[in-house]
């Protein structure tokens, strides 16, 4: 019987790879591993990571690929035996709309930074005033002076200019978690950029040293390896796999119920009692795998570091996939998709919904195929919520105009798909370290560990690391 029990909040990705470190990783449980219990609010586990059959095709309707670059996903995998599942994105590059059409993302930029002054000289529909940026920002460096931490807009807007930000830097870096970069902390999502803006001088050749993170056409062969993996059953089946290893070792995952307290018992053996409407769980220690509002509401009554964290908001985003017969529809020459800046007007109401489009079918080698193209456009941003008041029918309508607007050429789809991921983005905001550095020293303090996107990067190998962590802290408190 172990003699210690772990509940562990939330069943996404960083919840299932707490339990799985906790219970031994690769090797398994012995006899120091807790009892692990995972409680999750919704009916099926994976939080983010979740796959359908579309167009008789299984695809990701969250997360789709993550970075081959770091190695916590690629190393879970492997633990799991899923190697021969991984496969790698077939092809890099990404088109702009800008002045009124698609145009090719010039490599040599760091996440929309350009990294020379003539990194943008075959961009076509940019305002002049952005390569004239480009130019002074060579020659003549604009001066800046930072504090602890600063925000992405913060340095992007002084050192390049208005136009840069907006058309480039924002579409994006926003694009990562649905934010803006007038809002970012540089320290938490763009570490590199800060870097650079410290050396002062020019920001374009400071930020050279990190290499091309948005590589273009030529990347691989640059790069010596592919940047983003999937698998072949989707990302949705790396949690599925790992909540069916779990349940194999002993491991309780319960779905469907919210856990509605967290009651601390000082006068009993364990310090926690986990409720949920029907059940109590006696808990030695807990790990917070939800999202920070969730840990806000459970934990903020016991330090006021750990209510801070209702401070940490979400953008809500959607995804609309579409099937199109494959001459019904124009797409850009070479590339796995589209951006689209931010309050780009076109020839319907408003300013465009779309924020990026991704051709599935041709990021991914098993998504090709003879008939079909496979197209998802993203909607969503912190300060655009445009889509929650649309009715799934009406947001169809609406991307699918937009579609034929940014492609020139797109017939009616033979499939779609609409996902909604409702406040589902954190957003890192400035001294955002500093608030997650305290928030997980006050609940150490009380035997709880915090992981899971909204404190560690956002991303699938930042949340196994995370999870992962979070699981060593906790057997270090057991012992
Ligand atoms: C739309 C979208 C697209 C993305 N695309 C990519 C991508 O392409 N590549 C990439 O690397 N990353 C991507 N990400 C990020 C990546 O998916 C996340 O970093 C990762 O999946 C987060 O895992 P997590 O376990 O931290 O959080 P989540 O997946 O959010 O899991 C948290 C879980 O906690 C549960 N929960 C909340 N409150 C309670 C409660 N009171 N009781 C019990 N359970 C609770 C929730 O239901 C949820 O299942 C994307 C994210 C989103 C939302």
């Amino acid at each position: 019987m172990p003699s210690n029990s772990v509940v562990i909040v939330g069943a996404g990705i960083a919840g299932l790879s707490a339990a799985w470190e906790l219970t031994g990783a690769e090797k398994g449980p012995d006899t120091t591993t807790p009892r692990v219990e995972i409680i999750e609010s919704s009916s099926r586990v994976g939080g983010a990571l979740v796959t359908t059959t579309f167009d008789q095709h299984t695809i990701d309707l969250g997360a789709d690929g993550f970075l081959a670059r770091r190695p916590e996903a690629l190393e879970l995998v492997r633990e799991l035996g899923l190697e021969d599942q991984l496969e790698a994105i077939a092809t890099s590059g990404a088109s702009i709309f800008l002045d009124g059409a698609l145009r090719e993302i010039p490599g040599g930029l760091v996440l929309g930074v350009p990294t020379s002054a003539s990194s943008l000289s075959s961009l076509k529909g940019l305002p002049w005033r952005a390569k004239l940026a480009l130019r002074r920002d060579r020659f003549i460096p604009r001066r800046l002076t930072l504090g602890e931490d600063a925000t992405i807009g913060e340095i992007v807007r002084r050192k390049l200019g208005d136009d840069i930000s907006a058309l480039l830097v924002e579409p994006m870096i926003g694009g990562i978690q649905a934010g803006r970069i007038d809002e970012l902390s540089a320290t938490s999502v763009f570490p590199a950029l800060l870097q650079a803006a410290r050396k002062g001088g020019s920001l374009t050749k400071a930020i050279r040293p990190v290499g091309p993170v948005n590589p273009g056409p030529e990347a691989e062969s640059v790069m010596g390896g592919p940047a983003f993996d999937t698998l072949l059953d989707g990302v949705g089946s790396l949690p599925r796999t790992l909540a069916r290893r779990l349940q194999e070792r002993g491991v309780v995952i319960r779905t469907g119920v919210p856990v509605s307290a967290l009651r601390r018992t000082p006068a009993s053996t364990y310090p926690w009692e986990v409720d949920t409407e029907t059940t109590t769980t006696p808990a030695h220690a807990v790990i917070m795998a939800a999202s920070a509002s969730s840990a806000a509401h459970l934990l903020g009554r016991f330090d006021p570091h750990l209510e801070k964290l209702s401070s940490i908001t979400c953008a809500s985003a959607a995804m609309v996939t579409f099937a199109f017969s494959r001459d019904d529809v124009a797409l850009p020459e070479r590339g796995t998709g589209a951006l689209v800046p931010l309050s780009t007007t076109w020839s319907g109401d408003g300013t465009l919904m779309i924020t990026a489009i991704t051709l599935l079918d041709r990021k991914w080698p098993h998504l090709a195929n003879d008939s079909t193209h496979l197209l998802r456009a993203h909607v969503g941003r912190i300060d655009d919520e445009r889509a929650l008041s649309l009715s799934d029918d009406e947001l169809r309508a609406r991307i699918e105009d937009e579609l034929r607007f940014i492609l020139g050429r797109c017939g009616a789809p033979l499939e779609t798909r609409v996902q909604r991921w409702p406040t589902s983005l954190p957003q890192y905001r400035r001294g955002h370290e500093s608030l997650v550095r305290d928030a997980k020293a006050a609940a150490r303090a009380i035997s709880v560990a915090l992981c899971g996107m909204a404190y560690d990067g956002v991303g699938i190998p930042a949340s196994i690391g995370s999870g992962r962590r979070a699981a060593n802290d906790v057997r270090s408190l057991l012992a």
